[in-house]
């Protein structure tokens, strides 16, 4: 029997540990690097909490040792999909009919397992297998998704609050049901945290999922499947699906219990699995719920009053840190011409100071972007620059994938507004800056807010607040977390909800309340205490 009214304060966030040489973390952390290291795990799919090995398999490799293979991966096929659709909708019986603070609880373990025995575990998979250092490994696989699970408990919490007015004669309230189907949860490499968010949200709220974990997170997306399980997490609530995302997708979407996607990844990928949805839409039960976060070209504008020294710190650590490879990254800055010399020193001595290298060693700032096909990419963009009349290379530009995908931190300056690397998303330590006429603010804000089509980050500096003010409105659209003089990168949970407009998603706030309401469809109950008998209205008597 459970007749508590259970209350869920607000949490406080995970604090960062500090991986001092010799504490008792970083000891704990180099044992699991090394047993990590020292293994290839062999990664199941996961069925109904039934592991299956299709024999159709795939290579986890190191990013910044592509020959180091962490594991080898099953993938499905058509008839593992289809397994899963069923298993789901076998484990959603149980699971929509468990009382929320079952589910709240279970959460709740995982925020536990996590701050503790799985804390190595995890942030050393995400530092071998998407190439982060301490630091970026301890803010993504462990603070940010704690912060996840105990935030969302607490949002939930306000969610079953929301009740209708009672009047004399009649009781009034609204449950929220879970979906009346599936989630299709599709998530990106980047980072470790939103994939266990993207999960876990509509799990919380009754969901069940089907996961599509990205290869190239394969190894951190596994060892949470181990976390849920551990945590009491029911069979088949989630079920963890390695292979194509195009075949998951199609699949997956043409099914009648599909009921919603939460997606974080490139624009191209949300797209086609909406067009999907719509060319289904008729074989539903119910309009599906279709949240995605995509791309960004994020910027960084400096009105002439900014302090330079701010703005090359946030230009170095927005533009760098974990390769650019941040959907928050800041890619491309508008400067006035007065300020970009000095600030360009600095950024340049800043980047001569930090190290590049493997994650192994933890003076290296900078590791490996994830995949060859991703360096291909950063290259073809320096290549370009290169070669272009209107743009140079003033930092960085070199690459090199002999033994990991290392691209160097680069700054290309142009005096093309539109030059390709101002518009278009890298996903790189790629920094395009456009210096521009100081007594042309005005025209710059407007180029800022027109060059690109998404809508996610952006941080305008300056210490004239009015003038910020100023800018601040003219980009309201231009970005969903918007910063004053800080870098466009780094939100928390519980102090910055994330999440773009335009291009850049659905902006539904991942680590907000405004999310898990999408995960749930209210069903409004009025009881009338003593029924009406008579059908006539006094005024007829
Ligand atoms: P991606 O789109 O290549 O992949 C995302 C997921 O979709 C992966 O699991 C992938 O396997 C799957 N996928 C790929 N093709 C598919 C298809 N046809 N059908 C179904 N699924 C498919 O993105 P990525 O490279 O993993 O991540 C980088 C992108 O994510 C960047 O564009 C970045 O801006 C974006 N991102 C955005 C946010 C945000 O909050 N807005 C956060 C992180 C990353």
């Amino acid at each position: 029997m459970n007749n508590s009214i259970i209350t869920f304060p607000s949490p406080a966030n995970e604090p960062v540990k500090a991986y001092l040489a010799g504490s008792p973390e970083r000891v704990a952390l180099e044992k699991e690097l090394e047993r990590q290291s020292k293994i290839v795990v062999d990664i199941p799919i996961i069925i109904g909490g039934k592991e299956i090995r299709t024999g159709n398999t795939g290579k986890v490799t190191c990013p910044h040792d592509h020959n180091h293979v962490l594991a080898t991966y099953h993938k499905v096929g058509r008839e593992e999909v289809e397994m899963a659709i069923e298993a789901a909708m076998k484990a959603r019986e149980e699971w929509r009919r468990t009382p929320w603070t079952t589910r709240a609880a279970i959460v709740m373990k995982m925020a536990e397992l996590l701050a503790t025995k799985y804390r190595p575990i995890l942030n050393a998979a995400t530092m071998l297998g998407q190439s982060k250092n301490i630091y970026q490994a301890e803010i993504d696989s462990a603070c940010e998704t704690i912060d996840f699970f105990r935030y969302n408990v607490h949002y939930a919490s306000k969610i079953y609050k929301m009740q209708p007015k009672n009047g004399n004669g009649f009781i009034d309230h609204t449950e929220f049901r879970p979906l009346e189907g599936f989630v299709l949860a599709v998530t990106p490499f980047n980072f470790t945290s939103i994939a266990s968010n993207l999960c876990m949200t509509p799990v919380l709220m009754g969901n069940v999922a089907l996961w599509k974990p990205s290869t190239t997170a394969l190894l951190s997306n596994y060892y949470l499947m181990q976390l849920y399980k551990e945590a009491g997490l029911p069979d088949g609530v989630v079920n963890f699906l390695p292979g194509s995302g195009a075949l998951i997708g199609e699949v997956a979407t043409q099914s009648k219990h599909f009921a919603g996607i939460h997606f974080t990844g490139s624009t191209g990928t949300f797209n086609s699995l909406w067009r999907q949805a719509g060319d289904n839409l008729g074989k539903y039960i119910g309009y599906p719920r279709l949240v995605g976060e995509t791309g960004g070209k994020d910027f960084i504008f400096v009105h002439p009053s900014a302090d330079p020294k701010a703005v090359a710190t946030a230009a170095f650590c927005g533009a760098f840190e974990f390769q650019g490879q941040k959907c928050s990254a800041a890619s491309r800055m508008y400067i006035p011409k007065s300020l970009w010399q000095p600030v360009l020193e600095d950024i340049k001595k800043m980047c001569d100071e930090v190290k590049m290298g493997s994650v192994m060693d933890p003076s290296n700032f900078i590791n490996a972007v994830i995949d060859e096909a991703s360096f291909d990419k950063c290259k073809s963009y320096i290549d370009y620059a290169k070669a272009a009349d209107d743009a140079k290379i003033v930092v960085g530009g070199n690459c090199d994938k002999t033994v990991g995908y290392f691209v160097q931190p680069t700054v290309i300056e142009t005096s093309n507004p539109h030059f390709k690397s101002m518009e278009e998303e890298i996903f790189g330590p790629i920094l395009t800056v456009y210096p521009y006429d100081d007594d042309k603010v005005d025209e710059t804000v407007e180029l800022c807010d027109t060059t690109s089509p998404y809508g996610l980050t952006g941080a305008v500096f300056g210490r004239d607040r009015m003038a910020v003010e100023k800018i601040s409105d003219a980009l309201a659209y231009a970005a969903g977390n918007f910063y004053i003089n800080d870098k466009p990168t780094g939100a928390v949970v519980g102090m910055q909800p994330f999440g773009g407009a335009r291009a850049s998603g659905t902006d539904d706030k991942a680590g907000g309340e405004f999310n898990l309401i999408r995960w749930v469809i209210p069903r409004v109950i009025k009881e009338t205490l003593v029924s009406p008998t008579d059908y006539r209205y006094s005024y007829l008597k």
